[in-house]
């Protein structure tokens, strides 16, 4: 027997959706997806998946990077007739790395209310299981996929005081890795998790030096769906006692940017690594 559909504020209601394990779904997400008047989804095979598991009987729509500004046109005559628009991703939640944001752009600026339905999402469930302890972390998603690029931007992102968390694919995490092995500090913390959710799940924690190693040891570990997690720079680490003491003394009397201009010149010891100090001394005393 169906269940019974709710009756739903007219919106674009924005729900996540399982990465793999079909129990990882909310009850309140069950509901909208059932009494949504339409689902707009990425592939309407992988969606209706998800609703045949649940019998969920909804008209799907398909909305994917290469019709999303046509499709948001479409969600937008739906909600001007007073209907309720559910809009998930194929995985996880949408607009994270997926579509779903020019849709939800469209619709808020119509001024139509949009609601969130959290649930799954790849790189909090890593980070929930990584042990990684820095306060601060920066979502990365994927990394450019033409080499030059792609070392750029890790080498952008090197110094923020933060961990960092990174989407990969399989075809790609071999080449991913030993560039962020080779380009960030050896000592930061590793970790590698793969098929979250799924039967061949597996979270591995290492030093960043031995991430390709790893990854080459055994051809299944480079199968599936990976979120790498790198812990925040060690700060100022290697800086020089003097240029410490005359990073602190300067922090004292003058604005940080400043202080740590100053003292770079003053030390000779690197500005980036002088600045991180100082942002983890100003962290301390919040
Ligand atoms: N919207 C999704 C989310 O909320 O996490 C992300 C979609 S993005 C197109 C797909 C990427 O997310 C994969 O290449 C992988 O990096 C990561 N991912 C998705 N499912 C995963 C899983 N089960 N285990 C590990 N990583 C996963």
């Amino acid at each position: 027997m169906e269940a019974q559909r709710i009756k739903m504020t007219p919106a674009l209601y924005v729900v996540a959706t399982p990465l793999g394990n079909l129990g990882d779904i909310t009850l309140r997400a069950l509901e909208v997806l059932r009494g949504a008047d339409l689902i707009a989804c990425e592939d309407t095979r992988h969606t209706r998946r998800l609703l045949e598991h649940y019998d969920i009987r909804a008209t799907l729509f398909a909305v994917h990077e290469h019709n999303e500004a046509a499709a948001a046109e479409k969600l937008l005559a739906f909600l001007s007739e007073g209907k309720c628009v559910a809009l998930v991703s194929d995985a996880g939640t949408p607009g994270v790395s997926d579509p779903g944001a020019r849709a939800v752009a469209a619709l808020s600026s119509a001024g139509y209310p949009v609601i969130p339905l959290p649930g799954p999402n790849a790189a909090i469930a890593a980070l929930s299981a990584s042990g990684i302890n820095d306060p601060h972390f920066l979502f990365y998603g994927f990394l450019p996929t033409r080499p030059a690029a792609r070392r750029l931007a890790i080498e952008r992102v090197k110094s923020v005081a933060a961990a960092l968390v990174f989407y990969e694919a399989p075809h790609r995490i071999a080449e991913t890795l030993a560039d962020l092995a080779e380009l960030l500090e050896p000592q930061r913390e590793l970790v590698i998790a793969r098929e979250l959710t799924k039967l061949f799940e597996q979270i591995a924690r290492m030093p960043l030096a031995e991430g390709p190693a790893w990854l080459a040891a055994d051809d299944n570990r480079r199968r599936g769906e990976f979120v790498l997690i790198i812990s925040a720079p060690p700060p100022g680490e290697d800086l020089p006692p003097e240029a410490l003491s005359t990073l602190k003394l300067l922090l004292s009397e003058l604005p940080l940017k400043q202080a740590v201009r100053l003292a770079a010149k003053i030390s000779g010891a690197p500005r980036n690594a002088l600045y991180q100090r100082a942002l983890a001394w100003q962290d301390e005393q919040l």
